[in-house]
């Protein structure tokens, strides 16, 4: 039984004890609840959490598995196709043929037996992935504020929680800010609630116990302090989780698509057997012979091996997509990303580096340079400030220092920050002028904050130093400089004079904060946003850069040349945004951003158009996200967009591939996102599309190769049926019927497989999206299945008529002749399948051209199948049991010849089709 943290809600609790949690924790005040659990709002020390771990385990969720063992045994067997089979298998053995019934069976049982497998490892595949986001909690411990797994929680655990964070256990709230959480998961509640901390009467139901946090929630506002109540299958969810639904996560459009083909091509076929027994009972065939032939078509048609390849071709694009740092959370999503057409990114941190070094300042004193670049602090300013205007840079950038939670510290030779990298960015400039954070820190304490949210654009703090109350304000320079009324010398804002110096700064690609600060008439205790509304006065600005990654810039060139669009869409400033969205190529030189308060004016209709023509959005809020989204997909767009805040979960949501980041990424981001991006890096996502586009190109080239592959054989079938004379009263068949599932059982089984784990097409990112629903079974499958099928039988039966005849002409009995025919035939269709293979490797390239041997896992197919077609036509018990027969060298290389045939025509296929333009289904 597998583990993975609190977040899986796929979760089955076992009988585990539960005293503590049914105490009313609801009906206590949060001093009470910390008296209870012998614990401090400080948080536990780490050897008391260490005792306690030993005594409550860790704070996780047995998992149990989607389905048992049986249930996935069950639906491999509940299946139309094998039904059929079955059937068949009983009424051979009734009819008197035991070995063909048992050959249907063996058919039958192995893929059962391949299509368990295949579906227990993709299952585990799958869950795997949740394991690889992780999953941290803020906590006190020994005083400090650590990042530890939330599956390190016990009970008495000090616990912070911030907007987009999930709740890691049950908490009783000690001391909150704003607070509403999202309780949908426990509650079915979609409003977030509105929580405070005060008692409730111990009866209350669980959505109105306004002063706990329950694990698995969502913080969709504000901040808190919490001790944790419960851990693992103590909380509510670990309580109710065993009625939780789980999701058949192993469905997808393509499964569902094939699914129905299968069933539209079973009962096609068995129409077809049906047919063809008729005819062979007319052509004076026993009942037992035209029902076996039947039966035969039946199983040599049927592509029983389909939903398996499908399956773990899914699965093997999702262990890829891992590896290159995409986590799929929707197994859709392995299939949707080959069709993406847009990929809508933000800025900071996915396509730039985030990390921002301070390059330029202002105060009203004039403009100052900054040299240096990333954390290290050392570095100059240029002119050196002097006097009033020395002191102007001092308080601008103390205030930035103030105004700020990210900490600088040495670790090695090289300085970390921690936080924000555009704070930390703050203290870096700040130490390059002799300002210490810690010192500063201590000297003018902080003793409230409203925390920067995107939406607000600010962020605001409020102090104590030796002159009383001071509010320190940073943010946006729109939102602020509208707060500020004068300068540190006493002069007037003139708003439009310092806009320009905003814009001179943007347009070098800088990040601009403007900064500002208030000593309010009273003395104040807490903040709130009518404080920092008015009455500033403005410090300055700072100019920081924060380079485009090398890596964006090559997966956006990458990305154009397989006919994806790449726009841009940012909170940051226009200006910032068009200087660093130029730098990535995502727009010529005359192009311009469009910003978030225009696209609020739109109609519908003009937002289309705009979201079609302009590359880069700038100053837009989460809800523009949506309405993008929207607006590319009317257009028939299939767009992925990336999102990182609490706010962007609808557009995640609606977008057909959502994707979050792995590091700065909210809990609640990802939880609506269809994939994660380990490493917060745009390029990860253009190698998602990438192996997405494989993934789907690698199950074309399984059905161009299994098909043909039924049809062949069927063809063999119904030529003999129909065509074939009756010798001695008996059907003369170019295979027996037992041969013919031979070739379905092996050869299916061992060539099929490998080709899910073929190399990329060489052109797989230089060609446009497949449309979406553009049919699997297109024309191109269609028609390989054609040519490919009628070549096989055309060369089994026309082998098998040569080697009869001549061996009968050299005077061999009838009886020996057939044997060796009939060998000959099934050889040449098992090599011609081998030729074949080494064909579909490639949809359109010629088999030099992608290396002969860089899919090893062909080669071991094929050497498996050579093994056992040798035991086929050698061993003394396969002759019993199959009625071969041992060829001669002359037969192979006759064999081997016919076989390759298929080596040229689908040569000249291939080069017939390289000289179109390109189509949709390969
Ligand atoms: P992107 O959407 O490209 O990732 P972003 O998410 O970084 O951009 P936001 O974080 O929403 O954009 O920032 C919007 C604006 O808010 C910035 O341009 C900056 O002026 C301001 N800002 C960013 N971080 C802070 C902060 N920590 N404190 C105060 N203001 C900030």
């Amino acid at each position: 039984m597998a583990v993975t943290p609190l977040d899986e809600l796929d979760s089955i609790p076992t009988n585990a004890p539960r005293a503590a949690a049914d105490t009313a924790w609801h009906a206590q005040t949060p001093d009470a609840v910390l008296a209870a659990l012998g614990t401090v709002r400080q948080g536990l020390s780490t050897s008391d959490a260490k005792a306690r771990r030993e005594r409550y385990g860790p704070n996780l969720l047995a998992q149990g598995k989607a389905d048992t063992a049986w249930a996935l045994l069950w639906r491999q067997v509940n299946n139309p196709l094998i039904w059929v089979l079955l059937a068949s298998a009983a009424l051979a053995i009734v009819l008197g043929k035991p070995l063909d019934g048992s050959v249907v069976l063996g058919v039958v049982v192995l893929n059962t037996i391949i299509g368990y497998i295949q579906e227990y490892r993709a299952g585990q595949a799958i869950q795997a992935l949740s394991a690889m986001v992780p999953n941290n909690a803020i906590v006190l411990r020994d005083g400090g504020k650590h990042a530890l797994p939330a599956a390190e929680l016990v009970p008495g655990d000090v616990v912070m929680l911030a907007s987009g964070d999930k709740v890691p256990a049950d908490l009783r709230l000690l001391e909150h800010k704003s607070l509403r959480i999202d309780e949908a998961a426990l509650t079915g509640e979609s409003v977030p609630t509105e929580k405070h901390i005060a008692a409730v009467a111990p009866d209350a139901s669980l959505g109105d116990r306004l002063g706990m946090a329950y694990g698995g929630t969502l913080v969709s506002y504000g901040t808190a302090t919490g001790v944790v109540v419960a851990t693992a299958l103590q909380t509510e969810l670990g309580r109710i989780s065993s009625m939780l639904d789980t999701a058949d996560e192993l469905q997808t459009p393509l499964t569902r698509s094939m699914a129905s083909v299968g069933k539209t091509l079973t009962v096609a076929i068995l129409i077809v057997a049906a047919v063809m027994a008729a005819i062979g009972l007319l052509r004076g065939y026993q009942f037992i012979d035209a029902a076996l032939a039947a039966i035969t078509l039946a199983v040599a048609a049927i592509p029983e091996g389909l939903p398996a390849i499908i399956t773990i071709a899914l699965a093997i694009g999702v262990r890829r997509m891992a590896r290159r740092r995409a986590v799929i959370r929707k197994l859709p999503a392995v299939e949707t990303l080959g069709s993406t057409t847009v990929i809508c990114s933000d800025k900071t941190g996915t396509l730039t580096r985030n990390e921002m070094t301070v390059q330029a300042l202002w105060t009203c004193h004039g403009n100052i340079d900054v040299s240096g670049i990333g954390y290290e602090p050392e570095g100059t300013l240029s002119p050196t400030p002097t006097g009033a205007a020395s002191d102007a840079v001092h308080e601008l950038l103390l205030a930035g220092t103030l105004c700020n939670d990210a900490t600088l510290g040495k670790v090695g030779e090289h300085w970390k920050i921690t936080g924000d990298p555009t704070e930390a960015a703050l203290v870096v400039a700040g130490h390059k002028l002799g300002i210490s954070e810690t010192d500063a820190r201590r000297r003018v304490a902080r003793i409230d904050a409203i925390p920067f949210e995107s939406e607000l654009q600010y962020m605001a703090t409020l102090h104590r130093d030796d002159r009383g109350s001071v509010i320190y304000l940073k943010g946006a320079p729109e939102v602020v400089i509208g707060r500020c009324g004068v300068n540190p010398d006493g002069s007037p804002v003139t708003k439009v004079l310092v806009l320009e110096q905003v814009d001179a700064m943007a347009s070098r690609g800088m990040r601009v904060l403007a900064v500002a600060g208030r000593r309010p008439e009273a003395s104040m205790t807490a903040i709130h946003e009518p404080d920092a509304g008015a009455g500033f006065t403005l410090l300055g600005l700072v100019g920081m850069i924060d380079p485009p990654r090398g890596e964006a810039i090559e997966a956006v060139k990458t990305c154009h040349a397989a006919g994806i669009i790449v726009k841009m869409i940012t909170g940051d400033h226009a200006g910032t945004a068009q200087a660093i969205g130029t730098q990535l190529g995502l727009l010529a030189a005359s192009d311009r951003a469009v910003i978030g308060s225009e696209l609020a004016a739109m109609s519908d209709e003009q937002l289309r158009t705009a979201a079609t023509k302009a590359n880069v959005f700038a100053r837009v809020a989460p809800e523009h996200k949506l309405r993008l989204v929207k607006a590319l997909q009317a257009e028939g767009h299939i767009v992925a967009m990336t999102g990182d805040g609490v706010n962007d979960a609808p557009a995640l949501k609606q977008a057909n591939i959502g994707v979050a980041m792995g590091i700065t990424g909210t809990a609640v981001s990802k939880e609506a996102a269809d994939i994660v991006l380990t490493d917060d890096n745009f390029a990860s996502i253009a190698a998602a599309v990438e192996e997405g586009r494989r993934v789907y190109d690698n199950l074309i080239k399984s059905l161009a190769f299994v098909l043909p592959t039924n049809l062949g054989l069927a063809l063999i079938l119904i030529t003999a049926v129909v065509f074939f004379p009756k010798i001695d009263g008996m059907p003369m068949l170019p295979m027996e019927p037992v041969q013919t599932l031979w070739i379905n059982l092996v050869a299916t089984v061992a060539l099929a497989l490998p080709l899910a784990f073929e190399a990329m097409e060489p052109n797989v990112m230089r060609r446009p999206p497949r449309k979406p629903g553009a049919p699997v079974l297109g024309r191109f499958v269609l028609t390989r299945t054609l040519v490919a099928g009628v070549l096989m039988a055309t060369g089994g039966v026309g082998l098998f008529l040569y080697e009869y005849h001549h061996e009968t002409g050299q005077g061999v009995s009838h009886a020996v002749a057939l044997a060796e025919a009939q060998t000959m035939a099934v050889t040449t269709v098992i090599l011609f399948q081998i030729f074949y293979l080494l064909n579909c490797r490639s949809l359109k390239d010629s088999l030099l051209k992608i290396g002969l041997f860089s899919n090893p896992s062909v080669y071991m197919g094929i050497g498996a199948l050579l093994l056992l077609q040798l035991v086929f036509v050698y061993a003394p018990f396969m002759n019993g049991l199959f009625g071969s027969h041992a060829l001669n060298l002359d037969a192979w290389t006759k064999s081997v010849l016919v076989a390759a045939v298929i080596l040229p025509v689908i040569g000249i296929e291939k080069w017939h089709r390289n000289r179109q333009p390109s189509t949709d289904d390969a």
